[in-house]
């Protein structure tokens, strides 16, 4: 493993503007060969709740009386401090996840400072609304709008993009002026406490960033959101877990913002340009080995070049590299050896449903170290029909399913038959069809021959199990701030 961080030092929760031990420790497991990488301290609950107090004292310190414009100023010395050990935090990213070298240093460490510069320039360019009002009484009145913090938002993340999904609700908290305690994953520790001494450096104070590590269930997750002294809980991982934080937060109303699931579509249709929708589909199953929530699981291709697209797209999955991510292959292993055995049980599940595997459908040989890691081969599946289970439910894996179909009504139809509303992906020339199915998709995501093109000022978020919410640009402003209206009379 190459320039690991935490190799010769424990991954450390961050509390009160301390690195600090909780009460017992778990093993870092690196996925590429099973090793283990590092040792993490979990926390215990008193430490947890001692994290929740240091940011309720902190939001009356320096940092609540803090100017938008020195906050912002904060968070560009954090992107830029992240952007300054780059290599580092793509060294623990990988580490942690088994991830691509490529995907490591294109996307999630940029995205991750990006986010800080993104919101410090939102949040200081954001305008409230402004009224005047005349009654016919006579009297007159100006209303106007003020932001002010939730407070301290509790923030739950996944491993599938550590830095770049964590950032995506911390960067927003911080410069509406909350204060933020971050349960990174269990799988992926390493960034998250990357992010704290960066912070450290850059001089946040105290209370204001606090970080613990553990796991979910009756673990640091749920102690972290069941804690009543919380203002608000924002959440990316799997819709059943969301269902579950959902419970624990109903007793004290707090305000949630879920990003959840997906089961996403692509369609294919017949005057798209072949090539450019193979490149672009290949790219939106296989990324990051199949672990992102808006990859695509279910592709419906025109029947007419059905065949071709599925000959064309089984080509490109054989020819992809499996490997050590650091030796340049274009997918590495999946994030866990337990996350393996439920992608393998869908390779299984598939056949048992009758599905024609096309390509891969099991774990390829590699030698040496790699035999321990948690790879799987990418696998294109056919001919399975509407309710199977691997056609319905998420399977998080570097595979998809690919039907034909006959008209624009029955894409559409499709597309929407399922339990899920996240992305959907649209291929073809034709401008009034791309818009016209693109606003039938009941997704909160559309692209149109592209995927996973983001600008973040743009809303981000899922219908149905998918999420509750939006966040990205005004979106993320809005959930991270409580407006209040002030009507003075003139
Ligand atoms: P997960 O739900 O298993 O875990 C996510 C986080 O929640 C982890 O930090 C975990 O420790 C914690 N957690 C688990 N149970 C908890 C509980 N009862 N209370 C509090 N915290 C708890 O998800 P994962 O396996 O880490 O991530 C993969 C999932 O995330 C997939 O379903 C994927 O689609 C989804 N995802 C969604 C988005 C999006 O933006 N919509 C983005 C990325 C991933």
């Amino acid at each position: 493993m190459t320039g690991y961080p935490f190799a010769d030092r424990p991954v450390l929760n961050y509390v009160d503007g301390a690195f600090v031990e909780g009460e017992s420790w778990f093993d870092n497991v690196n996925p590429v060969d099973g090793s283990v990488a590092g040792r993490v301290s979990q926390a215990s609950r008193d430490l947890v709740d001692r994290a929740v107090a240091a940011g309720r004292a902190a939001l009356k310190g320096p940092w609540g009386k803090m100017s938008q414009a020195e906050r912002c100023k904060l968070l560009v010395r954090i992107a830029e401090g992240i952007e300054a050990r780059f290599d580092e935090f793509a060294a623990a990213e990988i580490a942690d996840t088994g991830k691509s070298l490529h995907q490591a240093r294109t996307i999630d460490i940029p995205r991750g400072a990006a986010n800080f510069r993104a919101f410090a320039a939102l949040a200081e360019a954001r305008a409230m609304p402004s009224f005047r009002t005349d009654l016919p009484d006579g009297r007159s009145a100006i209303n106007y709008a003020i932001a002010r913090p939730l407070g301290v938002v509790a923030i739950v993340s996944p491993w599938n993009l550590p830095l770049l999904l964590m950032t995506w609700k911390v960067a927003p908290a911080l410069a509406c002026g909350n204060v933020v305690v971050v349960k990174p994953s269990e799988e992926t520790p390493s960034t998250a406490t990357l992010l704290g001494e960066v912070m450290d450096a850059a001089g946040v104070p105290p209370g204001v960033f606090n970080l613990v590590h553990g796991f979910g269930a009756e673990s640091t997750g749920e102690w972290l959101t069941a804690n009543p002294d919380i203002d608000a809980i924002t959440f990316t991982g799997e819709s059943a877990t969301g269902g579950a934080i959902m419970r624990v937060a109903a007793a004290g109303v707090k305000p949630v913002s879920f990003e959840l699931g997906g089961k996403n579509a692509a369609l294919v249709f017949a005057d798209c340009d072949f090539d450019e929708a193979v490149a672009g589909t290949v790219r939106s199953v296989f990324s990051n080995c199949g672990q992102v929530c808006l990859c695509t699981e279910r592709i419906y291709v025109e029947r007419p070049i059905f065949d071709r697209f599925v000959a064309a797209l089984a080509e490109r999955a054989r020819t992809l590299t499996v490997g050590d991510p650091w030796s340049g292959a274009d997918m590495g292993p999946l994030i866990s050896h337990g996350h393996r055995e439920k992608v393998l049980s869908y390779y299984a599940l598939a056949r048992e449903e009758g599905a024609t595997v096309v390509a891969g459908g099991g774990v390829p040989e590699l030698g040496g170290a790699l035999a321990g890691g948690a790879f799987v081969e990418p696998t294109i599946l056919t001919g399975l029909g509407p309710d199977a289970r691997c056609v319905r439910e998420e399977i998080f894996g570097p595979v998809c399913h690919i039907a034909p179909f006959d008209s624009e009504d029955e894409a559409i139809e499709l597309a929407n038959d399922t339990d899920y509303g996240l992305a959907a992906a649209i291929w073809t020339r034709d401008v009034g069809r791309a818009h016209r199915v693109a606003a039938e998709m009941e997704t909160g995501i559309v692209w149109v021959n592209e995927w996973f093109l983001r600008d973040l000022r743009t809303p981000f978020g899922g219908m149905k199990l998918s999420g509750i919410g939006r966040e990205g640009g005004e979106h993320s402003l809005g959930f991270y701030s409580e407006p209040t209206n002030i009507c003075v009379k003139l």
